[in-house]
């Protein structure tokens, strides 16, 4: 069963985590080298023992942490060919170690197969996720100008979506610490989706393998997380899916994690697998908006992991032995 907890999410900064209990897969690092050892930590993650780190584009907000964190976490960073030419000039500074994937491809790491494709936003090639394994389903979709139908098709049939609403319209159009400009960006097919846009396609979309949304990159000043979720499950109400979790993900706290099917729980005497260290007490961080039908944490005591290992990067091609690839679907 994969299971996600949202590191963070904002214009200060992007990641969240996906693992079964074999394969740990961290999807973005706009958070600080710091925040991210930290929660992912407290969502019992080893930093260490990640598997991959994918990258849906090169902003600042979603590669922040990524340089410093790959010093000592020698993950290997999936994304595409022209994400990984501008970030080398840019923000990454020492040699790392790539898995370049094409946008439209699949592949496997571990036991989960990601699923890449293509998505509007003012970056060099911006891209979705959907992440599966044997049991379940996890849709990722951030930093969208506008839904297509390429979108639409991925997000279908899974069970837990993380999917971007950035604003509300009203609030945009009052907003007065942003220029013009700036919001004509926002509004733009290269910005971002709206309330109203990602409520459109969760109404569209919303099926019975539907258990979970996660609302993420809530603008501060232009979006309530009560709006947010408001607005979403009006969508969903008009087409009987009241029984869909709806909550936000916040900047300054993990959101709990949960299991992509609600509901789920693991096997009596299952043991802890390799990699997983003894999970956090989410308590006093409990989820930052409307939970609806979300439990708390499932862990229950603290513990802190130190990384100290200093191994020199190394640029490194693609293992066939790890990577199934296929054949890039043209859309
Ligand atoms: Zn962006
Ligand atoms: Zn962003």
């Amino acid at each position: 069963m994969l299971r996600i907890s949202v590191l963070g999410s904002g214009s200060g900064g992007n990641s969240a985590v996906v693992f079964t209990n074999e394969t740990r897969l961290l999807i973005d690092a706009g958070l600080s080298s710091r925040q991210l050892n930290r929660r992912l930590e407290a969502v019992g993650v080893e930093p260490e023992s990640l598997d991959g780190i994918l990258i849906t584009h090169e902003h600042g907000d979603h590669v922040r942490g990524l340089d410093v964190f790959c010093r000592v976490v020698k993950a290997p960073l999936y994304c595409n060919a022209s994400t990984r030419e501008v970030m080398v000039t840019g923000p990454l500074r020492e040699p790392k170690s790539w898995r370049i994937v094409s946008t439209g491809g699949k592949f496997m790491i571990g036991d989960i197969e990601v699923q890449t494709f293509p998505v509007a936003h003012d970056a060099t090639e911006p891209m979705g996720f959907t992440l599966r394994d044997a049991e379940s389903g996890i849709g990722v979709l951030s930093d969208v100008g506008y839904v297509t139908n390429i979108m639409r098709n991925h997000m279908r049939g899974l069970n837990t979506l993380f999917i971007e609403a950035n604003y509300d319209g009203v609030l945009l159009q009052n907003d007065t610490k942003r220029p013009w400009s700036v919001k004509q960006r926002i509004l733009s097919r290269h910005g971002h989706l709206s309330n109203d846009q990602t409520a459109s396609l969760l109404g569209d979309i919303a099926d019975d393998n539907l258990h979970r949304v996660i609302l993420g990159h809530l603008s501060q000043d232009c979006n309530e997380p009560q709006c947010a979720v408001d607005t979403v499950k009006q969508a969903l109400r008009t087409r009987g899916r009241d029984h869909i979790s709806v909550i936000c993900a916040g900047q300054s706290e993990p959101t709990p994690c949960v299991p992509a099917v609600r509901g789920w729980t693991p096997g009596a005497g299952m043991a802890r697998p390799a990699g997983m260290a003894r999970p956090a007490d989410l308590a006093s961080s409990p989820p930052l908006e409307t939970s609806d039908g979300m439990t708390g944490p499932e862990m229950a005591t603290a513990t802190t992991t130190t990384t100290t290992t200093t191994t020199t990067t190394t640029m490194a091609e693609p293992s066939p032995s790890r990577l199934a690839y296929e054949q890039a679907e043209l859309f």
